[in-house]
C-alpha cells in the first residue's frame, strides 16, 4: 500500500490540526495499518533547535537527534510512527537543499524555480516516507499554517500535484476548519466555506472536513457545509470541545466513523478497530481519585508549550496512578528572591504545599539559584523530586554546595571561573562554539545500577532515552560525590559519563541527564514519571490530601 493523507487547516491556526492528524493516525493503527506521520513547517528556520521556547514551544528531539517542532511530540503520544529527521521538514531545509544542489551544478544551468524545483524536493521527501519502507501503508502529512498563508503555498502545491499523480483514491485531503458560535450560540459556517474555497483555489478539493466547534454539529449544519463545499455529508466531521482530555479524541472520531470514511475513500479494507488501549486509558482517567500537586520550578513558565512533553508525561503518569496531577508552575527566578520555597511552592489553587517537585530542562543562567533552592528544600523535607537534564545538574550543584560545602559549586555553563565546576563540558567540547551542532543529541543507551530507583522504574539495566545537552557531570568529582552518599545510579555503557543521580535516605529523588518525557504515552506512561507521581501520591495520602468519594461522579470531591 502506498497512500497519502494531507491534513491542512483553515480559518485560524491553533485549531488542533496536530491532534486531529495524530488521532486519525491512532485510528488507522488500531485497524492494523502501519502509519508514518510527517510535519511540513512553513517557517524558514532550518530546524527548531535554535528557536526560543517562548516563541515556539519546546523542541522535540527524535531518536536520530533531530530537533523538531513540538507537533512531533503529538505524533509520538498518539501513534507508533517511527519519528526521525525525515518526518519533519521546514521551508528552510527544503531551500537549503535546493540551493546546495544548484551550487553543485546539479540543475545543469537551468533556471531554478519554486515550481518545479522546490515542490519536487518536497514531493520526493514525502514519497520517500512510504516508498522508502515497504512496511509503511499510509503517510499522514500535516501542513503547518493555514491555507491562504504565503508560506504554505509550496507545500499545498506539492500536495495538489501528489493528489493528482496518485489519484484521488490513493491520496486524500483532510481539511480542518473552525465553526464559530456567535452571540446566542448560533453556529456560523461562512468561514469554513471560505476556507474550502481557498483550498479549491489551490487546486485541492478537500475530501474530508473536520470542523472545530464548541459543540457537536447538528445534522442541518453539516448538510449546509456539505452543500457549499462539495464535500459529502458523511465526510463532514465534528470536533467539539471536550471537557475530558484530548486523548479521548480518537474515540470521538471513531464514534463518528472517521476511520471508516477515510478507508472507504482510499479503497482500503481493514479489520475492525482495536481501541482497547484507548478505552482502558479513558477508564483510568475516569477513575482518578484525589489530586497531587507538582511544583515545576523552571524558566519558561508563562508558555505552556515550552514544557509540553513534560506536562503531558505528568498527565500520563497521573492516569497510570489514577490520580489527578495539578501543576504548580513557579518561575525559578522568583525563588531567588527572599522568598521561602514553602511559600512559593505552596501557592496552588487549593493552597497547601506541593507533593513533588520537578525541575525540567533548560539553558542559561537565569533562575538557576532558585532551582537549587527548590532542590535543597525537596531534599531536606523529603519531598519527591524529579530532575530532568538541567534538573539533574541542579541536584549535583546543590549537593556540591550544601553537602560538600563548596559554596561556589556550579556548572561551567553558569560560572566559567568556579573552582568547583561539578558540571562541565567534556574536554573535547571546550573549544566548540557553534551553537546547534555541539550537543549530545538523540537516543543513546544508558546502563542502570541494579539497586536503584531508575532500575526499579524501567525493570531493566538497559535503557534507551534521548539526550539534548552540552554539559555533563564532571568525572573528577565522582569520588567525593559518591563518597558523601550521592548515588551515581546509571552510566553510559562505557562507564564514561554519569547519566543518573539519586538522593540517599529520601522517598524519591532522582535526576536523569536524558529526557524521558519524549517517549511517554497516554496509553503507557514513562516509567520514571510513573514512579515519581506514585511517590508524590504517597506523600499526598500521607499528608492528608483530598480524596474523592468514589460515587462514580467525576466531580464529587470532599
Ligand atoms: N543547559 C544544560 C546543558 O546544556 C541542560 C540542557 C537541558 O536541560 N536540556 O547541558
Amino acid at each position: 500500500m502506498d497512500k497519502l493523507i494531507f491534513v491542512s487547516g483553515g480559518v485560524l491556526s491553533g485549531l488542533g490540526k496536530g491532534v486531529a492528524a495524530s488521532s486519525l493516525g491512532a485510528l488507522l493503527e488500531a485497524r492494523g495499518l502501519s502509519v508514518r506521520m510527517v510535519k511540513c513547517d512553513p517557517y524558514i528556520n532550518v530546524d527548531a533547535g535554535t528557536m526560543s521556547p517562548y516563541q515556539h514551544g519546546e523542541v522535540y528531539v527524535t531518536d536520530d537527534g533531530a530537533e523538531t517542532d513540538l507537533d512531533l511530540g503529538n505524533y509520538a503520544r498518539f501513534t507508533r510512527s517511527s519519528l526521525s529527521r525525515a518526518n519533519s521538514m521546514t521551508t528552510g531545509q527544503i531551500y537549503k537543499e535546493v540551493i546546495n544542489k544548484e551550487r553543485e551544478g546539479r540543475f545543469l544551468g537551468r533556471c531554478v524555480q519554486v515550481i518545479p524545483h522546490i515542490t519536487d524536493e518536497i514531493k520526493s521527501r514525502i514519497q520517500g516516507i512510504t516508498r522508502g519502507d515497504p512496511d509503511v501503508d499510509v503517510a499522514i502529512v500535516e501542513i503547518g499554517g493555514t491555507v491562504g498563508d504565503i508560506e504554505s503555498i509550496p507545500f499545498l502545491e506539492a500536495a495538489r500535484q501528489l493528489i493528482h499523480e496518485y489519484g484521488r483514491n490513493s491520496a486524500i485531503s483532510v481539511h480542518l476548519t473552525l465553526i464559530p458560535a456567535v452571540a446566542g450560540g448560533e453556529l456560523k459556517t461562512k468561514p469554513t466555506q471560505h476556507s474550502v474555497k481557498a483550498m479549491q483555489e489551490m487546486g485541492i478539493q478537500p475530501d474530508i472536513l473536520i470542523c472545530r466547534a464548541p459543540v457537536m454539529l447538528d445534522e442541518a449544519t453539516r448538510r449546509k457545509i456539505a452543500l457549499f463545499t462539495n464535500v459529502e455529508f458523511d465526510a463532514v466531521f465534528s470536533s467539539y470541545d471536550v471537557d475530558t482530555t484530548i486523548y479521548e479524541i480518537p474515540l470521538i472520531f471513531h464514534s463518528q466513523k472517521l476511520d471508516q470514511v477515510v478507508l472507504n475513500k482510499m479503497g482500503v479494507e481493514s479489520r475492525h478497530a482495536n481501541l482497547a488501549p484507548w478505552i482502558s486509558m479513558m477508564d483510568k482517567f475516569r477513575s482518578r481519585q484525589g489530586k497531587v500537586r507538582i511544583g515545576i520550578a523552571g524558566k519558561y513558565m508563562e508558555l505552556h508549550d515550552a514544557y509540553k512533553s513534560v506536562y503531558e508525561a505528568l498527565f500520563h503518569a497521573g492516569m497510570e496512578n489514577e490520580v489527578e496531577v495539578e501543576l504548580v508552575k513557579v518561575d525559578s527566578s522568583r525563588l531567588e528572591e527572599n522568598i521561602e520555597p514553602e511559600a512559593a511552592l505552596g501557592e496552588s489553587a487549593e493552597g497547601g504545599a506541593v507533593h513533588g517537585i520537578l525541575v525540567p530542562g533548560g539553558f542559561g543562567q537565569r533562575g538557576i539559584n532558585g532551582m537549587v533552592k527548590a532542590a535543597a528544600w525537596a531534599r531536606d523535607n523529603k519531598v519527591p523530586y524529579f530532575g530532568i537534564c538541567l534538573g539533574m545538574q541542579i541536584m549535583v550543584i546543590e549537593w556540591g554546595r550544601n553537602v560538600l560545602g563548596w559554596e561556589d559549586a556550579d556548572s561551567s555553563e553558569f560560572d566559567e571561573d568556579t573552582k568547583h565546576p561539578v558540571i562541565s563540558l567534556l574536554a573535547e567540547q571546550v573549544n566548540v562554539k557553534d551553537y546547534g551542532g555541539t550537543m549530545r543529541l538523540g537516543a543513546s543507551k544508558t546502563v542502570a545500577e541494579p539497586e536503584s530507583r531508575i532500575y526499579n522504574a524501567y525493570g531493566t539495566t538497559e535503557i534507551w532515552e534521548r539526550h539534548r545537552h552540552r554539559y555533563e557531570f564532571s568525572n573528577k568529582y565522582r569520588e567525593e560525590m559518591a563518597g558523601t552518599g550521592l548515588k551515581l545510579a546509571a552510566f553510559t555503557p562505557d562507564g564514561g559519563l554519569v547519566e543518573c543521580v539519586e538522593w540517599p535516605d529520601h522517598p524519591w529523588g532522582v535526576g536523569v541527564q536524558f529526557h524521558p518525557e519524549f517517549k511517554s504515552k497516554p496509553t503507557q506512561a514513562s516509567p520514571l514519571f510513573r514512579d515519581f507521581i506514585a511517590a508524590a501520591k504517597e506523600r499526598m495520602l500521607f499528608t492528608g490530601g483530598s480524596l474523592k468519594i468514589p460515587t462514580g461522579h467525576a466531580d464529587a470531591e470532599v
